[in-house]
């Protein structure tokens, strides 16, 4: 047992004391007493060297646990590497950042926990701190157990010890670090945007604004910093605009919508702005950012566009006054055509010199009925046309069907076949009637013109109704066995003016489709269905 120096003399001078006390009543004689004296003196000195040293190495083993402590669950990794890159310690923490059990870790090579696309990186790092041995720091993707992988830094330096070089590292997860600065990197870029960007404390003192709010408002940072955004208030807001926008703050702490804004020379112009209120962790507001678009130049394209829409409104109407004039001449043409022809017949019945007066009766009798029709249809056209409200009832498609078949068949020459699939129930659909009388005819007349023309051998006409319960609507097919409607005038068949005849108008079939879906049907021409052409419209149930 060695002795502690510097604890000779005080412990020596303890002990003295101590056998002063327990000796002073028994112990007689000089030279004997001496001896036994010093060799007592001596135990107890020993006994409490040995004392002391027991507190000491106590004290060392405390200290040593602190530090393994301090050294095991430190903030950051700790580990060594050998020459030749192989771990030689870690620390507790170093372990579970890498998400691995620390003994399968210790004499493995280091380089294997880098992600492959830094592996190369870092054996040049490593061989350059053994070579210059002052202290490194890099930044390196590594791999945990469970192969996930994460941003770390490294701090490294050279050790030498026992003539062999070793590498000591600090190693710091810095992903989250890494996230920030992508934030703050994005927010950066974000900032630079094209759109005003103007933050303001919670007390609507600007704090920044970036490059755009200058290009926009006049106003460089320095000369808004500092000042609330009523710097750029242009007075022609009123009180319940702000009221409105602070109600929509502080109840959704947001707030969009157009303002008028004053520029610092004076101009006033419209901006399209956003404000988002920043909360604090607390749930009060910490700052409010206010984005903001100048749309001065949308405003001028929308008011050209309404200049342009208003030029296309009188275009239009311009072009509402042609087709009704082109279509009161349609429905004029054929009564004043037929009126014509009894007017010649009645002149020349008369030029006899018996005339049949029967006769003559007759035919006037008969161009009073066309004068009279030709009346009735104008004032049904114009009733349309001026989108008047037009009376409709509950009526029985079947019987009108047979009831213009007959019209039809009078008013031409050709004797056509008619083949008639109707509804067998009663089928009451709601409409104007006059209005569905016209479509049928339009549609009869240009099927029976198309076969006359054509020269069709044996010249028949189909009419098909059938009911479609689920939407509520009847659907009538007419369907005739003339040469079809050819492929390239399919397109524009239903365009105003549109004909293919001589003395047509080309109004038949676009005042046909307005009339049904007035009645709140829809017409059109099936292409596949041959032979001839094939037209469907539907009618509201009148139930
Ligand atoms: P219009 O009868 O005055 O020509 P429409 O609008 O009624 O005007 O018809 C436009 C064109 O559609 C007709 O000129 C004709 O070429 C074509 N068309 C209409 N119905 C038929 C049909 N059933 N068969 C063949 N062509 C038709």
């Amino acid at each position: 047992m060695s002795k502690i120096p510097g604890e000779k003399i005080p412990l020596r001078a303890e002990a003295e004391a101590k056998l002063a006390q327990a000796r002073k009543p028994e112990i007689p004689g000089r030279t004997g007493q001496e001896l036994l004296h010093e060799l007592q003196v001596y135990q107890i000195e020993l006994e409490m060297q040995n004392e002391t040293l027991r507190q000491t190495q106590t004290a060392l083993e405390e200290s040593r646990d602190r530090f393994m402590n301090l050294y095991e669950f430190a903030p950051v990794g700790y580990l060594t590497l050998t020459e030749a890159g192989l771990i030689a310690e870690m620390n507790l923490t170093c372990a579970a950042l890498l998400g691995r059990e620390r003994r399968k870790l210790l004499n493995s090579s280091f380089a294997r926990l880098v992600a492959p696309g830094d592996q190369e990186r870092w054996n040049r790092l490593f061989s350059e701190v053994l070579r210059k041995g002052v202290q490194q720091h890099a930044e390196l993707v590594l791999q945990r157990g469970d192969g996930s992988r994460f941003d770390a830094q490294l701090d490294y330096l050279r050790i030498e010890a026992d003539n062999a070089f070793s590498v000591r590292i600090t190693l710091t997860d810095i992903t989250e670090q890494k996230r920030i600065e992508e934030d703050l990197r994005i927010a950066a870029i974000a900032f630079q945007s094209q759109e005003g960007i103007m933050v303001t404390d919670a007390n609507s003192i600007i704090l920044r604004v970036n490059e755009a709010f200058t290009r926009i408002t006049g106003y460089s940072a320095e000369e808004a910093i500092g000042k609330t955004p009523a710097l750029l208030h242009s007075g022609l807001q009123d009180k319940r605009f702000y009221e409105l926008m602070r109600r929509d703050m502080n109840q959704q702490h947001y707030w969009q919508g157009e303002m008028w804004n004053k520029r610092k020379d004076g101009n006033i112009y419209p901006e399209w702005q956003t404000i988002s209120a920043v909360l604090a962790p607390d749930g009060s507001v910490s700052h409010f950012i206010s984005t903001f678009l100048d749309i001065s130049e949308r405003k001028i394209m929308e008011k050209e566009i309404m200049e342009r829409r208003e030029k296309m409104a009188e275009l239009q109407i311009l072009q509402i006054m042609t087709q009704t004039a082109a279509a009161i001449a349609h429905e004029l043409n054929q009564p004043l055509m037929a009126i014509t022809s009894y007017s010649n017949a009645t002149r020349i019945l008369l030029q006899s010199e018996k005339p049949d007066l029967d006769e003559v009766r007759k035919a006037i009798e008969a161009s009073e009925r066309q004068a009279l029709r030709a009346g009735e249809s104008i004032r049904n056209l114009l009733d349309f046309l001026s989108m008047k409200e037009f009376p409709s009832e509950a009526f029985d498609l079947n019987q009108e069907i047979l009831g213009v078949l007959d019209t039809a068949r009078s008013e031409h020459e050709l004797n056509f076949h008619t083949i008639l699939r109707l509804d067998e129930v009663l089928l009451l659909v709601r409409a104007n009637r006059t209005h569905i009388q016209k479509v049928l005819l339009n549609l009869l007349h240009n099927g029976i013109e198309a076969m006359q023309e054509a020269g069709v051998p044996l010249p028949s006409i189909t009419v098909v109704v059938s009911t479609k319960k689920d939407t509520g609507v009847a659907q009538v097919t007419i369907q005739d066995n003339g040469p079809g409607i050819k492929e390239h005038d399919l397109r524009r068949l239903f365009e105003p003016f549109f004909t293919t005849k001589p003395a047509g108008i080309g109004m038949g079939l676009s005042v046909s489709r307005s009339l049904i879906e007035a009645n709140g049907g829809q017409l059109w021409i099936d292409p596949q269905e041959r032979p001839g052409a094939t037209f469907h419209f539907t009618l509201p149930l009148a139930t």
